[in-house]
């Protein structure tokens, strides 16, 4: 089965077309690497399965079924969560918070059950391998680093079936890449389908089991990694 499926999918700002028809297919269970450069609608298309923007046209499917996503909360409920790069983790609030928020956002439940909530979030940083970070600091006073770790965290914390990370190692320091690496792997083992953006051949050659490129908006090719040569 295909954990995602995109027909002829097409989005435009304005007079630029970001996606012009992309189609773009990923097995269930795979860790499919997006490549393409700047401005190839990589990031459009992140936030087109995340629901955070909505196509002009096309089609899309999880795990074959056919999905219309309003919002966030829409591909969150379907099992898929994305680590984005450039809408990060809500500044004015604590690390605990930000991992918190999505459980209740308009409740804002973990203001109520502060114990519980304490309990949960010292699971996940545990879970996570992130005894080093404290659930109390405001994310505002964090390296950009430290943020995107938690970005990645918050989304695995989630337990999703698909797991979307844009260029998730762009801030990180070669020792939270490696980190990083555990969790994609640990990820991989237990059945979760995984989409990488990425610039770096190294990640794709180290995770992935196949992957895309994109182009002026288009997908222009899908290829199993193992036919990649290390030239690349
Ligand atoms: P990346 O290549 O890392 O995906 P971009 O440089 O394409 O990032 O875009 C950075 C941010 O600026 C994104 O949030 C994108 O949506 C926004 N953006 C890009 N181009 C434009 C534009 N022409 N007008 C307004 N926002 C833009
Ligand atoms: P990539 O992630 O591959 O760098 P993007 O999806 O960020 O590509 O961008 C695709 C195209 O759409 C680029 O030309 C970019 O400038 C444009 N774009 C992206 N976001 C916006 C936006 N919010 N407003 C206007 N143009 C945008």
């Amino acid at each position: 089965t295909l954990a995602i499926a995109l027909n002829h999918v097409a989005k435009r700002y304005g007079a630029t077309v970001a996606l012009s028809d992309a189609t773009f297919a990923v097995e269930t269970g795979a860790t499919h690497a997006l490549l393409g450069e700047n401005g190839a609608g990589k990031s459009t298309l992140v936030k087109i399965l995340s629901g955070v923007v909505r196509p002009d046209a096309g089609e899309i499917a999880f795990f074959d079924r056919p999905v219309q996503l309003a919002n966030r909360e829409d591909s969150s409920r379907l099992g898929l969560e994305t680590a984005f790069q450039e809408i990060p983790l809500v500044p004015d609030l604590t690390v605990e918070q930000n991992i918190l928020l999505p459980d209740e956002p308009r409740k804002f439940g973990f203001l109520r059950d502060r114990r519980a909530a304490r309990r949960r979030v010292a699971q996940v940083l545990a879970d996570l391998q992130l005894h080093d970070i404290d659930p109390a600091d405001e994310v505002r006073d964090l390296d950009l680093s430290v943020r995107q770790k938690i970005e990645i965290a918050r989304a695995i914390s989630r337990r999703p079936k698909i797991l979307l990370l844009d260029e998730p190692s762009a801030a990180l320091s070669s020792r939270d890449v490696r980190w990083l690496g555990d969790r994609i792997a640990a990820l991989r083992s237990a059945g979760t389908t995984i989409v990488l953006i990425t610039h770096r051949m190294q990640e794709v050659r180290d995770y992935c089991s196949a992957l895309s490129v994109l182009r002026n908006g288009k997908h222009v090719g899908s290829f199993a990694a193992k036919d990649v040569s290390d030239a690349d």
